[in-house]
C-alpha cells in the first residue's frame, strides 16, 4: 500500500516493522466539549485507515489516549485550563466534566460506525509512567529544571523539526512566545514535560512528582501511553494536521531521545474540515455536532459518506448542499442494493475477484476512498450475478461501514410491508362486503363475475376514486345486472 507519509513527504509503501503486523497509535479527544464534526472526520479516516489494514490481512493493534488533564492549549503556558473552564460552566468536577465528554465521544464514534480503539488510556491513569519518562531524559541530559518546571531542551537534537517546514512553524511558536515569553527556557522551541509553577494556580488536578507538585505538559502522555502499550517501534501515528506542529514534533523529540533510536516510521495526517467561515475548532467558530446533524434529518451515516467522498490530504469545505447531495446519493445507493436478488445463485469468483482487485487498487493507492466509494457502483453495474455483487458490497463494507447490506434490508422490508399492508387492506375490504344475489337460476361463472366486479367497485369507492366506481356500475348495467346498496353490504338482480 502507498501511503502519504509526513516524515519523508512522499507516498511511501507502507511496510510495517514486524512483517504482518501493525502497531498504530491515534491522537484521542481532548474532554472538555462535544467533539465536533471535523475532530470526527480525522476518526472517521483513522478508522478506514485501520479496517483497511485489517481487511488487507495486517494484524493491526491500536492504542488511543484520552486527554482528561487540565492544561491543554500550548507549550507557552497561556490560553485557558480548557478543563477547568468546561467544570465551571457545568458546575462539575473535572473528572465528571471528562467522563461525560469521553462517553459522548464514544456515542458519536457508534453512530458514524467508527471502531473504538482495543486500547483506550486516559491521561490522569498513566502520571508515574509520564514521571518516569521525565526522569529518564533529565538522566540522559534531554530535559533540565528551571524555574519550577521542566522542560526538554531541543537544541540537543541533530534536527527538531522533523516535518519540515520550519519556517511556518517557527512563525507559529513566534506568534505563542510572542503573547508571553517563557523566561525560563533555554531555547525558544523548548517545551514543558512538568509543571509545577503555571499560571493556573487553581489547577484542580495535581500529582506529587521529584520536582514538586504539579501536572504533566501537552505532549508527554501520548508518547508514553504509546510506548507502553505497543512497543519502542511504532509502525503508524495518526492525528489531525494541527498536531504535526508542535505535538507530534515534540512527541518524537521526547520519545527518540528517551529510546536512543528512531521511534515511529510513520506518519498519518487527515486535512481539516472547515466551514465557510473557516476552520472548525473546539474553541472557535462555528461548532457542528453529530447530534446536530440527527436534529436536522441526517443519518450520521450520510457524514461519514460525505467524509469518504474526498481525499483525507486535501481540506474539505462542509456545507447543507453537500450533506443534502449525500443524503439523495446514500439513499438511491441502498434502494439499488435493496433490488438486488438476495438468493441469485453461487459467487461468480472471477468477477468478484476483478471487482475486489479495483477496490484494493483505490485503497493502496494512499486511501483513495471515493475511488473506493465508485468501486460499489461498478460492482452494481458489473456484469454478473447478485450473489457476487452482494457479497462483494458486504466486502467492501468491511472497510467503508456504511451498513448498505442492512440499510437495503431495512429497506426491502419496508417494501415488503407496504405490500402486505395493501393486500390485508384488500382482502379486509372483500370479506368485511355482504354480497346477495335476489335473482334465482344465475349460472355460477356469472354470478363470480358479477360479484367480483361489484367488490372491486366497493373497493374504488372506498379508495374514493368514484369515476372507476361509476364505471364499474355501468359494466354491471351492460351485463343486465342492478344493484342496491346497503351499509357493508349489496344485493343485485339480473334480467
Ligand atoms: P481535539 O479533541 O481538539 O484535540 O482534536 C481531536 C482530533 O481532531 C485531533 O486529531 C485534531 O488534530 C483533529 N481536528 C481538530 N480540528 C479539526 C478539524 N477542523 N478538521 C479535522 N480534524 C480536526
Ligand atoms: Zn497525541
Amino acid at each position: 500500500m502507498k501511503l502519504y507519509n509526513t516524515l519523508t513527504r512522499t507516498r511511501d509503501d507502507f511496510v510495517p516493522h514486524e512483517p504482518g503486523k501493525v502497531k498504530m497509535y491515534t491522537c484521542g479527544p481532548t474532554v472538555y466539549h462535544f467533539a465536533h464534526i471535523g475532530n470526527l472526520r480525522t476518526y472517521i479516516m483513522e478508522d478506514v485507515l485501520e479496517k483497511y489494514l485489517r481487511w488487507s490481512g495486517y494484524d493491526v493493534t491500536r492504542c488511543m489516549n484520552i486527554t482528561d488533564v487540565g492544561h491543554l492549549t500550548s507549550d507557552a503556558d497561556t490560553g485557558e485550563d480548557k478543563m477547568l473552564k468546561g467544570a465551571r460552566r457545568e458546575h462539575k468536577t473535572v473528572m465528571e466534566i471528562a467522563k461525560f465528554y469521553t462517553d459522548a465521544f464514544f456515542a458519536d464514534c457508534e453512530k458514524l460506525n467508527i471502531q473504538i480503539p482495543e486500547i483506550v488510556v486516559p491521561a490522569t491513569s498513566y502520571v508515574d509512567k509520564f514521571i518516569h519518562m521525565i526522569e529518564v531524559l533529565i538522566e540522559k541530559d534531554y530535559a533540565y529544571l528551571s524555574a519550577g518546571n521542566v522542560y526538554f531542551d531541543t537544541s540537543k537534537l541533530d534536527n527538531y523539526y522533523v516535518f519540515g517546514n520550519q519556517e511556518a512553524e517557527d512563525l507559529a511558536v513566534g506568534v505563542r512566545e510572542g503573547v508571553e515569553a517563557d523566561e525560563a527556557k533555554r531555547n525558544k522551541t523548548d517545551f514543558v514535560l512538568w509543571f509545577t509553577k503555571s499560571k493556573f494556580e487553581d489547577q484542580e488536578l495535581k500529582w506529587d512528582s521529584p520536582w514538586g507538585v504539579g501536572y504533566p505538559g501537552w505532549h508527554i502522555e501520548c508518547s508514553a501511553i504509546s510506548l507502553w502499550n505497543l512497543g519502542e517501534y511504532l509502525d503508524l501515528h495518526c492525528g489531525g494536521i494541527d498536531n504535526a506542529f508542535p505535538h507530534h514534533t515534540n512527541e518524537i523529540a521526547q520519545s527518540e531521545a528517551y529510546l536512543g533510536h528512531p521511534w515511529c516510521s510513520h506518519w498519518f495526517h487527515v486535512l481539516h474540515l472547515n466551514t465557510s467561515a473557516g476552520k472548525m475548532s473546539k474553541s472557535s467558530g462555528e461548532f457542528l455536532t453529530v447530534s446536530l446533524l440527527e436534529e436536522k434529518g441526517y443519518d450520521p451515516l450520510v457524514y461519514r459518506l460525505f467524509c469518504l467522498g474526498s481525499h483525507y490530504r486535501k481540506s474539505l469545505v462542509f456545507s447543507w448542499e453537500g450533506m443534502d447531495s449525500t443524503k439523495t446519493a446514500y439513499q438511491k445507493l441502498v434502494s439499488r442494493i435493496a433490488a438486488l436478488s438476495p438468493d441469485d445463485g453461487e459467487i461468480d469468483t472471477a468477477s468478484y475477484d476483478a471487482l475486489r482487485a479495483r477496490f484494493a487498487e483505490a485503497m493502496d493507492n494512499d486511501l483513495n476512498t471515493a475511488l473506493a466509494v465508485t468501486a460499489v457502483y461498478d460492482v452494481l453495474k458489473a456484469k454478473t450475478n447478485d450473489a457476487t455483487r452482494r457479497a462483494l458490497i458486504a466486502d467492501f463494507d468491511r472497510v467503508l461501514s456504511l451498513n448498505l447490506l442492512e440499510a437495503a434490508e431495512k429497506v426491502r422490508l419496508a417494501q415488503k410491508a407496504a405490500a402486505d399492508a395493501q393486500k390485508a387492506a384488500h382482502a379486509a375490504a372483500d370479506a368485511d362486503l355482504v354480497v346477495t344475489c335476489l335473482t334465482e337460476g344465475v349460472d355460477p361463472g356469472t354470478r363470480e363475475e358479477v360479484e367480483a366486479l361489484i367488490r372491486e367497485r366497493a373497493e374504488a369507492k372506498k379508495a374514493k376514486d368514484f369515476a372507476r366506481a361509476d364505471a364499474l356500475r355501468d359494466q354491471l348495467a351492460s351485463m343486465g345486472v342492478t344493484l342496491k346498496d346497503a351499509k357493508g353490504a349489496v344485493s343485485w338482480e339480473k334480467k
